[in-house]
């Protein structure tokens, strides 16, 4: 899958972080979510979970929130 990350609305709550740590961290200076593995991939529940539990609709799957 497609990951995009809309940095602008992060709240930097870590939830994704907890669930996918492979795809998922926080910026040490501003908090916010940065994708450490790119921006392609392989299906995985997890990080559909991960889009799913944010609380701002952060994380587009597919060029979609879900
Ligand atoms: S769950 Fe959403 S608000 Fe929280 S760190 Fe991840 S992208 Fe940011």
């Amino acid at each position: 899958v497609k990951v995009e990350i809309l940095r602008d609305k992060c709240v930097g709550s870590g939830n994704c972080v907890e669930l996918a740590k492979w795809v998922f961290a926080q910026d040490d200076e501003d908090g916010k979510v940065l994708l450490v593995a790119g921006s392609d991939i392989p299906d995985s529940d997890a990080v559909m979970e991960a889009a799913l539990i944010c609380p701002v609709g952060a994380i587009m799957i597919n060029g979609k929130l879900v």
